[in-house]
């Protein structure tokens, strides 16, 4: 509605929708197609058939990126005027959210490898939301000639446990036990702020770099997977940018300007499901949507200007704490594909997403 519009205004956080294209196994399946996007109206058609009975409804979001859009589209329409905040020294968020399989991996990440051709710095087409950030990033600093420093974390939340993924041990060569003592404490910094410890900080020093970085984290991320059986579906990743820009006021004083970007690959939203909390693993299911449902809890509370925001219920929103809320941008892309065969899936569109807008 147009008044739950102008409260989302002021407090900074915008959801967009992502629909990516059919994949082979859709187009040869009969299952109907659930979801219509119009780009242009910034709406989505979702039709069920419950008992034989058709039912639509009609969602609007703050922008629709339709099958058709691609990487570069949802980047310079969505995501370059929030980098520009980090760059004035705000921090901002991005989450990603959506079903197992709807493209939130490849809207943050994308294509991992460096281009071939092309010039140096040139992004490969399929370069997700995080090397374009990086590459405006350094494109912004590189023309101030000022002193800057860029520096990168990645890390992983599982079961409320922090691993590092850009640690240097190959996680393939240790055993599950070894893996599960490398989990990482998060703690206050007495500052108000958290800390990770033992989290490693990679110095940045020019835009092409991130990319052996995502792929040290993803590979590592997907050999947890086969290890810990299909574990990416049920964590969140967090890959955090922060730069450090040196400026000169007019009056010849030094001003540091401090901004960090965060990058949020969310946990499968199945997870949040009740069916999904129903089919077991109890404690596990409890604790991975531990995560998921603060976020929905805290971003509701900002939105509705509730006076508690309960930051401290998770470790993902204790980690970001001081990138939520207050003077910072929130931008949640939704991820959906036109077929979804579950109906308790389309009920997550109905409910979580509603209620987050
Ligand atoms: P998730 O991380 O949400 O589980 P993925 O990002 O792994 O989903 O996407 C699932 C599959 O769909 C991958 O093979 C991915 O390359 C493909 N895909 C996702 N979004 C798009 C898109 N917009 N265009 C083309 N392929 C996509
Ligand atoms: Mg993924």
């Amino acid at each position: 509605s147009a008044s739950s519009r102008d409260k989302d205004k002021s407090v900074n956080v915008q959801v967009l929708l992502r629909c990516r294209p059919f994949s082979e196994d859709e187009l040869r399946s009969n299952a109907p197609q659930v979801v219509t996007c119009n780009d242009f109206q910034k709406e989505v058609a979702v039709s069920q058939t419950i008992a034989g009975k058709q039912i639509d409804r009609v969602f609007t979001f703050d922008k629709v990126f339709g099958p058709c859009a691609k990487q570069k589209d949802l980047y310079e329409q969505a995501i370059v005027p929030i980098v520009n905040e980090v760059l004035e020294g705000f921090n901002c968020t991005i989450f990603a959210y959506g079903q197992t399989g709807t493209g939130k991996t490849h809207t943050m990440e994308g294509e991992c490898r460096r281009a071939k051709s092309g010039p140096k710095g040139q992004l490969p087409v399929d370069a997700g939301v995080i090397p374009r950030a990086v590459k405006q990033i350094f494109d912004a600093l590189e023309g101030q000639h000022t002193e800057y420093s860029v520096k990168v974390t990645f890390l992983e939340l599982y079961n409320e446990e922090i691993t590092d993924l850009l640690a240097p041990e190959e996680l393939s060569k240790i055993s599950l036990e070894d893996k599960q003592k490398k989990q990482l404490p998060l703690m206050e910094d007495g500052k108000g702020g958290v800390l990770v410890r033992g989290l490693d900080e990679e110095i940045v020093t020019c835009a092409d770099e991130i990319f052996s970085l995502l792929e040290r984290g993803s590979s590592k991320r997907r050999t947890a997977e086969t290890l810990l059986n299909k574990q990416s579906s049920r964590s969140h990743s967090l890959f955090s940018i922060t730069i450090h820009i040196k400026e000169a006021t007019p009056e010849g004083e030094e001003l540091i300007k401090c901004g960090k970007l965060n990058l949020v690959d969310l946990a499968g939203s199945e997870n949040i499901s009740r069916s999904g909390a129903r089919e077991g693993r109890a404690r596990e299911a409890g604790e991975i949507n531990k995560s998921l449902l603060t976020l929905g809890r805290v971003i509701t509370a900002l939105v509705e200007h509730l006076g508690h925001i309960p930051y401290r219920d998770s470790k993902l929103t204790r980690l970001l704490r001081d990138s939520l809320g207050g003077r910072t941008k929130t931008c949640i892309i939704a991820t959906v594909n036109q077929k979804m065969m579950k109906s308790t899936l389309i009920k997550d569109l109905y409910g979580e997403i509603d209620r987050l807008k």
